[in-house]
């Protein structure tokens, strides 16, 4: 059978022709009709056939440049061009339901696009470390924050790669076996210590994800580092803390029962009810410090930012804090020339910081030696405009290791303990004053030498 339809046309039209010339011989053959009529009857018909043919010839060529046209288009993924006929027969109807379709698919086409784009760049911002693999674990899909976490190259296709091959740390290696093997797919969640590419905690978690060809998972790692040096902080801080309030109560609880219980003595009353004062003195030293500190981490308390002479701050201080000196034997002076430019400072917040570095020089420094306060002006490489006025506090006292002086500003961060204890030490001086002089955009520096003395330097920017 001839599959061609314009073969198909023309065999159509010689069997329409055949019968009609057969019975036209027969005439001719009886003598009925002349044969150059036959003749030309048969050559007229052929010539109708033929020019039938040649414009059903034309139309679907047209109609087949039309659907080659469509085709292109949709392997171009664009939208295919409008032109059909307005004629109403089937084919251009069925032309017509081609185009629509086409169209149809196109706006698919475009929206899943669209889609994709949108799930590419929530991939690339998600701070998360995203990776999807096969059920076998072969990766599928990776996002930056993965790549950037596991140390893999950015441009590199790691597509079919299995990815236990591609993390190198044991337990990670474990987890993602573990998500790969659970019976049912089933939802993992867990937070693991890595120590490849580098020391990392992460909350881990992985879900399987259907899909038409085959079963997905999807694992998503978030880095909690930071979280956790939180927590450890926090925690650190509660113990401390605890400890800080446990001893003085204990000792006011011990003296308290033992003068309960009846003591003869007068002068032994009298040492364990200066104890007792001495105890609740440090607890409420304590309580107000902490306050403080709370106060400036949570923003509380905003700075009220004036024009300070700084000189002012600096004798303000000195003065408060003589009668303290002569009673531990020590010599403090105070020493500022007398043209510093202003300082943009929160009055009472400054004195506080001039305050606790005189009490610590004043509490370090033994008998007889010698706490100076300045103020003096600094000018940075920018010239005036990193112009700062720096309030100094030096000592002639017992220095602090070098080992320890970074860590000073922690909270309870203490050399010796037990001797700032003796001296009625809180462990929060410097933590409150780093927090001060971070809010006034100021620097604080801690110079000392063991057995010569320390100085301690708070620049805070000049007032423009
Ligand atoms: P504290 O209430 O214990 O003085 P701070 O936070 O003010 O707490 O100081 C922390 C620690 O720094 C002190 O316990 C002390 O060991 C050390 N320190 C601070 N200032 C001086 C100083 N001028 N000389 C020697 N050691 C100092």
């Amino acid at each position: 059978m001839a599959s061609s339809p314009s073969l198909r046309v023309v065999l159509a039209v010689i069997a329409g022709v055949v019968p009609e010339t057969v019975l036209l011989a027969t005439l001719v053959r009886a003598g009925a009709v002349s044969a150059w009529l036959v003749v030309a009857v048969a050559a007229a018909g052929l010539a109708v056939a033929c020019a039938v043919v040649a414009s059903l010839g034309t139309a679907w060529r047209q109609r087949a440049e039309r659907i080659n046209a469509v085709a292109a288009a949709l392997e171009a993924r664009r939208p295919p061009t409008h032109v059909v006929p307005e004629d109403r027969d089937a084919m251009t109807r069925a032309e017509r339901r081609l185009l629509d379709a086409a169209d149809a698919v196109t706006d698919e086409n475009k929206s899943l696009g669209d889609q994709r784009d949108e799930f590419e760049a929530i991939l690339r911002s998600m701070t998360e470390a995203v990776v999807v693999t096969r059920s076998q674990g072969e990766v599928v899909l990776l996002n930056g924050a993965a790549r950037r976490m596991f140390a893999l190259d950015p441009e590199t296709d790691y597509r079919g790669r299995h990815f236990v091959e591609l993390c190198r740390d044991p337990r990670l290696q474990d987890f993602v076996a573990r998500s790969t093997n659970s019976a049912g797919g089933q939802v993992m969640s867990e937070e693991l210590t890595i120590q490849i590419p580098a020391q990392l905690y992460l909350g881990a978690s992985t879900a399987p994800v259907r899909t038409t060809q085959d079963a997905a998972r999807v694992l998503v790692f978030h880095d909690i580092t930071q979280l956790k040096s939180y927590e450890t902080v926090r925690s650190d801080f509660i113990s401390n803390l605890t400890h800080e309030l446990r001893t003085p109560l204990s000792a006011l609880y011990g003296y308290a029962e033992t003068l309960m219980q009846g003591v003869e003595d007068l002068e032994t009353q009298r040492r364990f009810l200066n104890i007792i004062a001495r105890q609740a003195r440090r607890l409420a030293r304590l309580l107000d410090d902490l306050i403080s500190l709370s106060d400036l981490e949570r923003g509380i308390s905003p700075l009220n930012l004036e024009n300070l002479d700084a000189a002012h701050v600096v004798g303000e201080a000195v003065e408060l804090m003589l009668e303290q000196a002569r009673r531990e034997g020590i010599h403090l002076e105070g020493q500022c020339p007398a043209d510093l430019p202003k300082i943009l400072g929160d009055h009472d917040r400054l004195h506080q910081v001039m305050v606790n570095l005189l009490d610590n020089a004043i509490k370090y420094t033994p008998r007889d030696g010698h706490v100076r306060a300045s103020a003096q002006m600094m000018t940075g490489n920018g010239g005036s405009a990193n112009a700062a006025v720096s309030l100094v506090v030096a000592d002639t006292g017992e220095g602090i290791p070098e080992r320890d002086i970074a860590r000073l500003t922690e909270r309870f961060y203490r050399v010796d303990r037990a001797r700032s204890r003796e001296m009625g030490g809180t462990g929060l001086g410097l933590a409150i004053v780093k927090h001060i002089v971070q809010l006034h955009h100021g620097t604080l520096k801690i110079e000392s030498r063991l057995g010569v003395g320390t100085t301690v330097t708070v620049s805070i920017p000049a007032a423009t």
